[in-house]
Formats: structure tokens, sequence, C-alpha cells
């Protein structure tokens, strides 16, 4: 594995973030030694003091990005993404039980490519190019689907080109949709691997284009620990949740170590963080195997990553579609079967549990028709 090497510059702001959040404060000026306030404060969405003193996050604005327009009218597409902020979060009445409630947190209500990974399209996006007024750059991505429908619609906002390059392992409907959102797509005949994400940095660097690689990009994990985490503990907040533990899945790791990060710093051991992959040797879209090369992960602690195979996966998109009426992804189902498997182990106390999940079932029409085809009478009404 070349890339995702271990950067120190990054341990030392997320020490700082970890105390920060920790504390929930900051003294100021910071005294020196003490690492990089500023960036961990910016990186948190907080205003850099300008008196001396002891000031909490809240003081300095920490929650006060998380603004939803009240009455549901946006200026432009881009606010409909971030001024529509927080997604839902809803108790799932078949999985919760007497004393343990789960709840589910519904990425898909991000409007682009209804997916959690509208927030780091976004964030990719400005972030690298906000001073980039050039109208005939190019972007280069790596993608399962999601990210590439993310940025596709970013470019279509801002007039630019999107060249985006996916792995055979990916269903033939990511090509139609890409294409329609105005993205040249490309495949590549291999899976989603360390070298793939060259072969693409290689390519941008040939043309003079710009590859926002969201397996190495430090917005997307910052854009969860902003945005993502923070809203879910304001959620969890506001209906005095006893929150035990949050089950998601790992792709880049971006979303779910953001959220470890912040709820152990805020909770610490009392909130338990699961990371959810393929089982070996197969493949479920949007998340993969840690061997396969995943950066932020080995930044955080998770207390354990949990296998689920593709089969699982769908049997739980079907549960959730026949219990409680929602199509969600496969990554969700994945997510949904490991929150099964680990209460079956014994895993679990009483308590709140959040799944994330992370996109809606449309785009995976093709793994659905061939379960039926394999496994199911179209007209049998329960699994
Ligand atoms: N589920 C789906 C459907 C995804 O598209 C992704 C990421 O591509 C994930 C899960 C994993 O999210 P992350 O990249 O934040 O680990």
């Amino acid at each position: 594995m070349r890339r995702f090497e271990y950067d120190q510059r990054l341990t030392e702001l997320l020490s700082v973030v970890t105390e920060l959040l920790r504390k929930g404060y900051v003294k100021w000026p910071p005294e020196a030694g003490e690492g990089p306030i500023e960036e961990a404060l910016r990186t948190l969405g907080c205003r850099i003091p300008r008196r001396e003193g002891l000031f909490t996050l809240e003081e300095l604005g920490f929650y006060e990005e998380i603004k939803p327009s009240p009455m549901r009218t946006f200026n432009d597409t881009e606010e409909l993404l971030y001024k529509n902020w927080p997604t839902p979060l809803v108790k799932l009445k078949s999985l919760s039980k007497g004393e343990t409630r789960v709840w589910a947190k519904l990425e898909f209500y991000n409007p682009f490519s209804m997916s959690v990974k509208d927030r780091i399209g976004w964030a990719m996006f400005n972030e690298c190019l906000s001073g980039n007024h050039n109208p005939s750059l190019v972007l280069y991505e790596a993608t399962s689907t999601n990210t590439g429908m993310a940025l596709a619609a970013m470019a279509a906002i801002r007039g630019l080109k999107v060249k985006l390059f996916l792995p055979s392992t990916i269903q033939k409907a990511s090509d139609v949709l890409l294409t329609i959102m105005g993205a040249e797509v490309y495949r590549k005949p291999k899976t989603l691997t360390v070298e793939f994400i060259d072969e693409v940095e290689e390519e941008a660097r040939r043309t003079g284009g710009v590859h926002l690689n969201q397996f190495e990009n430090d917005a997307n994990f910052k854009v969860h620990l902003r945005y993502t985490a923070k809203e879910l503990d304001l959620q969890v907040k506001s209906v005095q949740l006893k929150l035990k533990g949050i089950v998601g899945g790992l792709g880049t790791s971006g979303h779910m170590s953001a959220i470890s990060l912040y709820f152990k710093s805020r909770y610490g051991e009392h909130v338990k963080v699961y990371g959810v992959q393929p089982a070996q040797g197969t493949f479920i879209p949007g998340i993969r195997r840690i061997e396969t090369g995943v950066k932020w992960f080995h930044y955080v602690k998770f207390d354990k990553v949990v296998d689920v195979t593709p089969e699982e996966a769908v049997e739980h998109v079907l549960k959730i579609a026949r219990s409680e009426g929602i199509l969600i992804g496969l990554s969700s189902g994945a997510v949904t079967a490991a929150f099964e498997r680990l209460k079956e182990e014994g895993e679990l106390e009483e308590g709140d549990y959040v799944l994330m999940y992370p996109d809606h079932g449309f785009k995976y029409i093709e793994q659905f028709s061939k379960f039926i085809e394999e496994n199911l009478n179209p007209m049998t009404p329960n699994v």
C-alpha cells in the first residue's frame, strides 16, 4: 500500500481537535507548544477569539452552522444541500425492542446523489476550487457512483467538466445516471484499489486536471466532523437519547472515522463505534475492506469491525423495506445486518443505537433483480 502513509500534521491536528471536543472550551491565547489550535477551531466550525479569556466552543459558534431553513425555501440548489441539514434521524420500530431503541440517520435526504457523499463532494469542491475560476478546469475522480454524482452536480452548478472512473464491480445504471448528470464516465476493468486511484491521479496530472481524491483528501473527514457528527450529536441531545453505539459502513472511512473521533472525544467509552465491511472476497457497493487501503480509520478508534455478505445486505434491505416502508441502499442493508449480528452476539447493552444509512435503494435495481430471480417469488409478501 503506497498511500495513506502516516501523516504527522494530521495526527497533531486531530489530537488538538480531540482535546477541544473533550474539554468543550479553549483558553485564549493558547500557550506555546499547544499545537495548531486555530486550525483545530476552524476545523470544528468555530470562530477564532478576538480577546483573551476562556471561551466555550458554543460561544465561538460551534453549533451555529447547523441551521436548517425553517420554511424549507432555498436560494439555489447548493443551499438545498447545506441549509437542509440535519438529515433526518428516525426511530425504526421494527428493530426497537424494550429499552433498546434503534434510529437510522437517512443520508439519502441529500439532494444530488441522494447519499452521504453530497457532503464530501460539496466540501472537496469548495475547499479545493474556491480560488480557482478557470472555466476549462477538468475534475477527475475514482468513484463507486455516489461521490461521482455529487461532483457532477457541483460541476454542473459551477459550469465545469468532470471525468469519473468507475470500477468494473459497480452496477451499469451508474453510467446512465452519471452521464445524464453531465459527467464523462470511464470504466476500469478492476476493483477500487489503491492502484486504481493512482491511475486516476496519473491521468489527472498528465492532462493538467484536478484529482479531488476522496480517499486522501482531508476535506472528506473534516466535513463529517464539522457537520455530520455534530448534527447527529445535536439530534441525539434534542430527543435525550441514551446513546450507546453507532454503526456505519467503511468506504473511504470518512464519515465513520469522523463520527468516532467526535463521539469518543465528547463521551469517551460510553459510545461504541462499529464499522462494517464486506466479507472477505465479496463486494458490496460503497463499502470496502480495510486492507484495500483506507486512511482515517487508522487515526481513530473503532470498537469492532463487522463483516457482512452481500446476501445479508440485500436480505436486510428487504427487511427494512417490508417493515418500515423505506427502500435503503445495499450498504445500509449491510449496516442493519451488522447491528443484528452484534445484538445476537450479546455485544449491545440496552439503550439507543444509531445506524448510518448512506444512500437509497434506487441505484441497485440490478442487484435486487438478481436477488429476486435467485431467491424469491416476487409475489411473496415476506422474506
Ligand atoms: N455506502 C455507500 C453507498 C457509499 O457510497 C459509501 C462511500 O462511497 C459508503 C457507504 C462509505 O462511506 P465513507 O466513504 O464515508 O466510508
